[in-house]
This record gives C-alpha cells, sequence and structure tokens, in this order.
C-alpha cells in the first residue's frame, strides 16, 4: 500500500516540551475505514498524540499527512474543515438547548449559535439531524433539554455534534470514562455504526471494551509504539504485559 491510501499518516512525529520529549519520532498510518484503538500507560503521551493530529498542540518535528495533505503547519480550524474531529474528555454540549438544537448548530455552515437558531431549519439540516440522532441512539430524545441527560447520553450528543460535520477522521479520548455498564455497550455498539464510513482512533483503558471494540490495538509507551497489532496478539506481547498490562 502506498502512503497516498490512508487517511493518516504519522512519520517521525516528534513533540518536546522544555526538552522532555512527549511524543517521540512515533510513526503510525491508520486506513480510511479503520476503527484504531489506542491504549498505554497513564504519561504515554496518547492525549498528547490527538493533540497533534487535531492542531491544538504543534509538533516539534515529523509529518503528519490527512489524506496525503501535510497538516503538521496548518491551523486548527483548517484541519476541522478538512475532515477532522476531536472529541475531548469532558463533553462541551450547549446544556440549556434542546438536543435537536445542540445537533442543528453543529451543522457546518460557519454560523454562530444565534445565528443557527435564527436561520430557518432547512430540510437538510433537520435530515441529517435524524440520522445522527439515530446513530447516537437519541432519536427518542431531540425535544430534551441537553443539560437533563444522562452522563452516557450527553457523551453521545458530544459525538453526534462531531458526526454532523461529517468527520473522514473522529478521534475519542476516552468515551466511556464515568458510563455506567449499560452506556459502555451501548457505546460499543454505537462505534461499530459510526467507523463504517470513516476512520475512527479511540483511546481507552477499560480492556473489557477495548476486547470488544478492538480491530487492530496501538500500545504507546513513552512517547513511542510499543506494540501494535491484532488484540489477541497484543495483549501476549511480554513487553506489553510488563509496561501496561500486568498492572
Ligand atoms: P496520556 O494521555 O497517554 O496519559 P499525555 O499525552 O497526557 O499522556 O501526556 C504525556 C506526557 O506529556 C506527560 O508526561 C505529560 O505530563 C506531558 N505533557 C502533555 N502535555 C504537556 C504540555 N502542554 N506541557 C508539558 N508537558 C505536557
Ligand atoms: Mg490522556
Amino acid at each position: 500500500m502506498s502512503n497516498t491510501d490512508f487517511a493518516l499518516a504519522v512519520e517521525d512525529l516528534t513533540v518536546s516540551f522544555d526538552g522532555f520529549k512527549a511524543i517521540d519520532k512515533l510513526t503510525l498510518y491508520i486506513d480510511r475505514n479503520e476503527l484504531r484503538v489506542i491504549i498505554g500507560p497513564n504519561g504515554a503521551g496518547k492525549t498528547t498524540l490527538l493533540d497533534l493530529i487535531c492542531g491544538k498542540t504543534r509538533a516539534t518535528g515529523g509529518s503528519i499527512k490527512f489524506k496525503n495533505e501535510e497538516l503538521s503547519q496548518m491551523p486548527e480550524h483548517q484541519r476541522v474543515r478538512r475532515g477532522i474531529g476531536r472529541k475531548f474528555q469532558t463533553p462541551s454540549i450547549y446544556e440549556n438547548l434542546s438536543v435537536f438544537q445542540n445537533l442543528e448548530v453543529s451543522y457546518p455552515s460557519g454560523r454562530s449559535v444565534w445565528g443557527a437558531l435564527a436561520f430557518k431549519c432547512s430540510d437538510a439540516v433537520k435530515s441529517s439531524v435524524q440520522t445522527v440522532a439515530a446513530d447516537i441512539g437519541l432519536s427518542d430524545r431531540l425535544h430534551m433539554e441537553a443539560g437533563l441527560l444522562s452522563h452516557g447520553q450527553k457523551q453521545w450528543l458530544e459525538i453526534g455534534m462531531l458526526l454532523m460535520q461529517e468527520p473522514e477522521l473522529l478521534m475519542l479520548d476516552e468515551p466511556i470514562a464515568g458510563m455506567s455498564a449499560r452506556e459502555r455497550e451501548l457505546t460499543a455498539e454505537l462505534l461499530q455504526r459510526i467507523c463504517k464510513n470513516r476512520a475512527v482512533i479511540v483511546i481507552e483503558h477499560d480492556m473489557e471494551f477495548v476486547k470488544r471494540i478492538a480491530q487492530k490495538v496501538t500500545v504507546m509507551h513513552q512517547g513511542k509504539i510499543l506494540a501494535e497489532g491484532p488484540m489477541d496478539k497484543v495483549q501476549a506481547d511480554p513487553r506489553v504485559i510488563d509496561v501496561y498490562l500486568g498492572h
């Protein structure tokens, strides 16, 4: 496979914070329809890697290509426009708006919240909201105030807000933190639905959840990749057991 076939090609990526290399010559390729899980001990650099890909943090060296276009010097908002969506650990939804309105304002059009609310909801927006609501399991909550949703439902709503922009690469940092067992199950199903026509990167600690969703797993340690492959192979790797799974 040539590099142009990947959704994301990260090569020799490095970032130093005052001389400390949080990401150290890391190389990673993600296919266009791949769901990739990244695991590793605290401080391994997982969140920093997502920060670098979405543009929240600027790389010190190396390259990040998205659909063969160099991103590493591109501002964050332009990366969003290219199709990169990233969910942070704490959801940032509009608590006082309905689920419908939260999704509606996320429709890509460059409008502000209040501008978007003033404009008459077009059929295209409505149909997009319905599709996304079904994907995130909130079809029957569209008219509920978002602040009244459960913790898990708020997380799904934020994923939905990203899906409204039809990202080609979606990155989720510990999406099931704080969720109930049932919500974790539903999130696993949600991920199977939304990874069908895009690349998805999920960082997660919960190994039961990882086993349920994982195709290919990348293990990070000290800003580098320690192991990569199918779950059963990674799980049996003595180096992975030593730095992560054994604890
Ligand atoms: P993980 O998500 O795998 O737990 P992080 O990416 O959050 O790890 O952090 C990796 C390392 O980089 C940690 O040692 C952390 O303290 C450090 N780090 C992350 N962001 C910054 C920053 N903006 N400035 C200085 N150090 C940072
Ligand atoms: Mg982290």
